[in-house]
C-alpha cells in the first residue's frame, strides 16, 4: 500500500510571513491582473475571483455585482439556454461585454446541446466545465469536444486536484482546470468516501503543474475569510473559486426564512413580572449541488445510485453583496502590502509561509 506521506497542508494550517516592503500604501498595489491563455487567445482585465456555479451564488444578481468589481461569475447550469441568453444580451450592453461571465455545462450530450443553443448566440465565449470527479474519462473526452468545436473559447474544468491531471487537461484544451475535491463549505464528499487533498497543497502543486504546459488553475472551495483567498493567490491561484462567503446574500439564489428565538436578556416588567426579550432573525439557505435537497430541488429526487454529498445550512441573512467584496478586495490590497507584491501576479512570487498550529485567537468566538 502506498502511503504519500509528505505532509498536505489547507489554508488554516499556514499564515503569510510579512517582509519589509517598498509600498507605501494600500492603494499603491494594483488588485487587477492582465490575463492571457494557452488556447483562447482573448486577453481578460480582471481580478481572479469567480462566483462559484451553484445554484446560490452562481445567479444573474451576482454576475452583475462581481463584474462591478472587475470580478467573474460562473453561472449555475440550471438557468434554461433562453434566460442565458436573454441575460447575456442585457449584461452586454451594461458592461460592453460578456467577457467576465462562464457559462456552466456537465458533460451530458443534453448538456452540449444546451452549450451549443448558447454558444450559437456568440454572445458568450466562457465556458466552465465541471463534474465532481474530474478523474472520469468523460470529462477530457468532453474538453477535447468543447475544445475542437470552439476553438477561441475560453475553457474552464475540472475538478481534479492532482498536478498529472492538469497537464492532462490543459493538453486537451482546458486553459484553466478548477481544483479542490472536498473543500468546500457545504462539501460531504470526504466524510462520505473518504477521498480529497488539503486544498493549500492542492493549490501549490496544481499551480505548478499547470503553468508548467502554459495552463492556469482556478482554486475551487474551502476559502472561508478573505485571508484565505490572499492564502489561495500567494500558493499560485491564478483564480479562486468562491460559494459560501458569497452565500447569503440579497443577490445570492435560496430560500428566505425568518426564526423567533430567545436572546437569553430578560426585561423586568414590574416588581413580580417579568418579559423573555426575543428576536427575530432572518435566513437564507444555502447547499451543496450535490446534496439531496439540491437533487430534489433540481433534478426530481435523489437517484437510487446517487449518494448525497453535499448539505444544505440556513445562514444568517447579509445584505448587500457588495460590502463583502469590497472586504475580499480590501483584504487582498492589505496583503499585497504585506508581502510587497505590487501586482496580483506577483504574489505567489514575493510569499513564504509559516506553517502553524493556531493562526486565530477565538477567546471572543469565531468572527
Ligand atoms: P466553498 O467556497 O463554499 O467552500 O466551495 C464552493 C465549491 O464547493 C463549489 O464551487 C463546488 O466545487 C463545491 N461544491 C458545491 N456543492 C457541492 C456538493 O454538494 N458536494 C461537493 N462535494 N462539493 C460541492
Amino acid at each position: 500500500m502506498r502511503i504519500h506521506d509528505d505532509i498536505q497542508l489547507d489554508y488554516c494550517d499556514v499564515l503569510l510571513r510579512p517582509k519589509r516592503s517598498a509600498l507605501a500604501s494600500r492603494s499603491a498595489v494594483n488588485v487587477l491582473r492582465e490575463y492571457t491563455f494557452k488556447w483562447c487567445n482573448r486577453t481578460l482585465n480582471a481580478t481572479g475571483i469567480v462566483a462559484a456555479n451553484m445554484y446560490t451564488t452562481g445567479t444573474f444578481e451576482i454576475a452583475r455585482a462581481m463584474q462591478k468589481q472587475n470580478l467573474l461569475a460562473a453561472l449555475h447550469k440550471h438557468y434554461s439556454a433562453q434566460e442565458i441568453i436573454d441575460f447575456l444580451t442585457e449584461n452586454k450592453k451594461e458592461f460592453g461585454s460578456n467577457d467576465l461571465i462562464f457559462v456552466s455545462s456537465g458533460v451530458s450530450d443534453s448538456d452540449f446541446g444546451k452549450l451549443t443553443t448558447v454558444m450559437n448566440t456568440k454572445l458568450a465565449q466562457n465556458i466552465c466545465i465541471d463534474v465532481a470527479n474530474g478523474y472520469s474519462p468523460y470529462l477530457m473526452d468532453f474538453v477535447r469536444k468543447v475544445r475542437h468545436t470552439w476553438p477561441d473559447a475560453l475553457i474552464m474544468a475540472g475538478n481534479v486536484v492532482t498536478g498529472d491531471m492538469c497537464e492532462d487537461l490543459i493538453l486537451n484544451g482546458a486553459d484553466i482546470v478548477k481544483v479542490g475535491i472536498g473543500p468546500g463549505s457545504v462539501c460531504t464528499t470526504r466524510k462520505l468516501t473518504g477521498v480529497g487533498r488539503p486544498q493549500f497543497s492542492t493549490v501549490i502543486e496544481c499551480a505548478d503543474a499547470a503553468h508548467g504546459v502554459g495552463g492556469m488553475i482556478c482554486a475551487d472551495g474551502g476559502c472561508t475569510v478573505p485571508g484565505d483567498v490572499c492564502k489561495s493567490f500567494c500558493a499560485g491561484a491564478d483564480f479562486v473559486m468562491l460559494g459560501g462567503m458569497l452565500a447569503g446574500h440579497e443577490e445570492s439564489g435560496g430560500e428566505m426564512s425568518t426564526k423567533i428565538f430567545q436572546t437569553g436578556e430578560v426585561n423586568m416588567v414590574d416588581d413580580e413580572h417579568c418579559a423573555m426579550v426575543l428576536a427575530e432573525k432572518q435566513y437564507k439557505k444555502f447547499y451543496g449541488m450535490s446534496s439531496a435537497y439540491a437533487q430534489e430541488q433540481h433534478y426530481g429526487g435523489l437517484k437510487k445510485y446517487r449518494a448525497s454529498e453535499g448539505k444544505v445550512v440556513e445562514l444568517p441573512f447579509r445584505g448587500p453583496i457588495e460590502p463583502t467584496l469590497l472586504a475580499i478586495l480590501g483584504g487582498m490590497r492589505s496583503c499585497m502590502t504585506y508581502i510587497g507584491a505590487k501586482r496580483l501576479k506577483d504574489m505567489p512570487k514575493c510569499a513564504s509561509f509559516y506553517r502553524v498550529n493556531r493562526q486565530l485567537n477565538t477567546i471572543f468566538g469565531n468572527e
